[in-house]
């Protein structure tokens, strides 16, 4: 520490943290002081590659000219008006994002939690004031392996034990069903179900691709069945998988879209549910809301991040060179290696036991200037920033390979 108990080295800023935060993250062991692209540099200097992109929050790279130029123009015009009042960013920008989805509307809010909440409210309401359920009867199906998020509500129906213990009493209303099974999801439909929750590819849950045709089949149920079919695109969704959405994929327009991280660009929070006015109509003024929810600054970005969406270049981007990422990594035929998952820019790398736990390839990545993180002991991720060049996707593949041979040590 400097003589004024300012941390200057990463032990004494990774010291701070031990000391002053609970314990709720174990992250590597690298301090990021700077960033740009795909590149991020540490309080040493050392570079690394950023292969992880913030969950896909940074899905256009770290500080985007375009997207920084946007924030800084906001910065100087109005930050905060909160919904008592109009601000000039939030019409433009939810006439776009609905657009974008091919839908009437949208309600924005900040963090992917908070989307998922006002989604899962939208789909009660919903189910009380337009399907016609009982009162307090409404159920809504989600699938096992499910990360939607961290408030009560949500890890009320997640099937990791550590993410619900010791946080009841649980809210009730949800059945889960297998991922990627339709005909569990069509057994638990009933007449007081009002929506089912899907994430299109389950990426907490080591980049989970459902069999073909399953999102298909899950959207002709939900219409026979007048349950409202809500996609999670918050880490799926804006190109990661090679698309705009990952429904796609499968030709699926969902009733509702729940988008978050990329949606500002990694710059500040912004999430939003999408849908038509049969659905989101449902609110009243004061039913729902938020104090940043819509914010200018937020929205500023947002519109930025749709216009260069529409381009569609990330999205061609991510499918071209997540193809070759994918096949690469299969190519290699790593004997670690049980099973490769992914779509787009985005895979699942699952060790066999042997070579688990796989922070230990985490860290030995680290100190090769990668930067990946394990999900549940079993996998390593990959979801680079979609702007990653081919030249820097071999930079990394080269020691990816490698650490990977050598998980088993
Ligand atoms: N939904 C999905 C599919 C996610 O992957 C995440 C975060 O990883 C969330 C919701 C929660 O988002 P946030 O961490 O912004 O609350």
């Amino acid at each position: 520490m400097s003589t004024h108990g300012e941390p200057r080295s990463s032990a004494d800023h990774i010291d701070l943290v031990e000391r002053h935060s609970a314990h709720n993250y174990h992250p590597l062991p690298v301090v990021i002081a700077q960033a740009e692209g795909v590149w991020v540099t540490d309080v040493e200097g050392r570079r690394y590659l950023d292969m992880l992109a913030a969950y896909s929050a940074l899905n256009f790279g770290h500080r985007h000219p375009d997207l920084i130029r946007a924030a800084k123009e906001q910065l100087d015009r109005v930050t905060l008006t909160s919904r008592a009042f109009h601000n000039d960013q939030i019409g433009p920008f939810l006439r776009d994002l609905a657009d974008l989805c091919g839908m009437d509307m949208a309600l924005p809010m900040n963090t992917g939690a908070e989307g998922v909440e006002t989604a899962l409210k939208t789909a009660r309401k919903w189910g009380y004031e337009v399907k016609g359920v009982a009162p307090d009867r409404a159920k809504i199906i989600v699938c096992h392996g499910n990360f939607h998020g961290r408030t009560i509500t949500i890890v009320s129906f997640s099937t990791d034990p550590g993410s619900r213990n010791n946080f009841g009493p649980l809210t009730p209303g949800f059945v889960v069903v297998p991922f990627g099974d339709a005909d569990a999801l069509e057994t638990a439909i009933d007449d007081d179900t009002v929506a089912f929750l899907v994430e299109p590819i389950q990426g907490e849950a080591g980049v989970v691709v459902p069999p073909e045709g399953y999102l298909a089949r899950a959207r002709e149920l939900c219409t026979e069945r007048n349950v409202l079919l809500i996609a999670d695109e918050i880490q799926t969704g804006l190109g990661r998988t090679g698309a705009t959405f990952a429904v796609e994929h499968e030709g699926v327009r969902p009733d509702m879209f729940i988008l978050g991280k990329a949606l500002a660009g990694g710059i500040v929070p912004l999430s939003a549910v999408v849908a038509d006015e049969p659905v989101l109509g449902v609110f009243q003024p004061g039913e729902h809301g938020s104090t940043f929810g819509g914010n200018p600054i937020a929205c500023a970005i947002g519109r930025e991040v749709l216009r260069i969406l529409r381009t569609g270049e990330f999205q061609e981007a991510s499918r071209t060179n997540g193809e070759y990422m994918l096949k690469t990594l299969a190519e290699a035929g790593v004997p670690t290696v049980e099973e490769i998952r992914g779509r787009g820019l985005w895979a699942g790398i699952q060790l066999v036991p042997e070579a688990r736990p796989a922070r230990k390839t985490a860290e030995r990545l680290l100190g090769e200037g990668v930067l990946a993180k394990d999900t549940r002991e079993s996998t390593i991720r990959l979801a680079p920033p979609l702007t990653i060049t081919r030249e820097e996707l071999d930079w990394a593949l080269e020691r990816i390979i490698p650490a990977l041979e050598a998980a088993r040590e």
